[in-house]
């Protein structure tokens, strides 16, 4: 295993995150459903939100009107800002979930364009076409006034050797300018996945940069091949994109010190809980008669009060409550998770 579990702090002007930690993901300024009392209640560190999602709607300019993005938000906590694009090079969103859903039922953001400007993309809120710099990605972070920022990075690298080779030059001239329009060292550097897999000189490249950490998108299948022997140990490893409960674990003993962690969210949303035994449907008409917790360890407030028989009932009668309640539980489970992953 590269790198191995880790232990380790990240200071930022907003507190300080004790690592490994989980990132609640807050891509429309809110974690679905979730209050930031609840939040911090489940045992969340940081938030993490999509610069691209609020730049489109309510748009930067209101955010900062507004006292900036913790004020907008009622949170007081850590706070990292990603830019996030879909890929393009005919790898559109093959997986599913990488690099990012957009909510189901609106548009989805496309790339139309990519140049060494920037990139023209769709805004999923109207269509409307958006173009957008490595410098203003960067800007527009430092006008939210979130604390950890993200480079913009475009999934590309498919294709023959000189493709990826043009990939690899864009890349390292918008980090560039990206590093010229921050202090670096509040920077994430998005890492392209697919050219990291061939191109093994990559990691000197960006080993000289002096930025705050990486960002690694999770492939989400296996193990990613990550080599950390090129790049400083001192910087943060932030995973995105984590698909489940056991791919989690695998990018601790990797040696990942954040974890952007979406899926406790999707699956409380169709009614699929964690437990020490194993995952549990909620509308599996066995639990409509009993009365136990989801878990009797559990020392969330839905294990404290409510029984597997109500979940189940609120489940079957798609009452609101209900995706709330394992909201709560699941986000409390994979913080306590990662906290023993801390504390061993
Ligand atoms: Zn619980």
């Amino acid at each position: 295993v590269p790198g191995g579990r880790r232990r380790g702090r990240l200071q930022t002007p907003h507190g300080e995150v004790r690592t490994p930690a989980v990132v609640a993901v807050a891509p429309h300024g809110a974690v679905p459903a979730l209050s930031s009392d609840e939040l911090r209640a489940c045992g969340v560190q940081a938030l993490m939100v999509d610069t691209l999602d609020l730049a489109l709607r309510p748009g930067i300019e209101t955010v900062r009107r507004l006292g900036g993005l913790h004020h907008f938000l009622g949170w007081d906590g850590p706070t990292i800002a990603e830019c996030a694009l879909p890929t393009v090079s005919g790898q559109d969103d093959a997986s599913g979930e990488a690099p990012r859903s957009r909510r189901a039922s609106g548009q989805r953001s496309r790339v139309l364009q990519l140049d060494d400007g920037g990139v023209v993309f769709t805004s999923h809120v109207d269509g409307a076409r958006v173009r957008l710099s490595p410098e203003q990605a960067v800007l527009d972070q430092i006008a939210l006034g979130a604390d950890v920022l993200t480079t913009l990075a475009v999934g590309e690298g498919a294709g023959n050797r000189r493709a990826r080779e043009s990939a690899v030059e864009r890349w390292m001239d918008w980090l560039e300018r990206s590093v010229a329009n921050a202090e670096a060292m509040r920077l994430l550097v998005a890492l392209p996945p697919a050219l990291m897999e061939t191109q093994p000189s990559f990691h000197q490249h960006i080993a000289r940069f002096e930025v705050a950490g990486y960002l690694w998108q999770s492939s989400g299948t296996e193990a990613p091949f990550l080599d950390w022997s090129g790049l400083p140990p001192a910087r943060i490893r932030f995973a995105r994109g984590i698909p489940d409960l056991e791919d989690m674990e695998r990018e601790i003993e990797l040696g990942f010190d954040l974890l952007a962690c979406e899926f406790p969210i999707r699956d409380a949303r169709r009614g699929r809980v964690y437990t020490a035994g194993g995952p549990m449907d909620l509308l599996h008409p066995d639990l409509a008669e009993r009365f136990e917790p989801l878990d009797q360890a559990c020392a969330c407030e839905v294990c404290r009060t409510f029984t597997q028989a109500y979940l189940h009932h609120l489940f079957a009668a798609e009452e609101l409550l209900g995706y709330r309640l394992a909201a709560i539980h699941n986000l409390t489970w994979v913080c306590r998770l990662v906290r023993d992953a801390r504390t061993a």
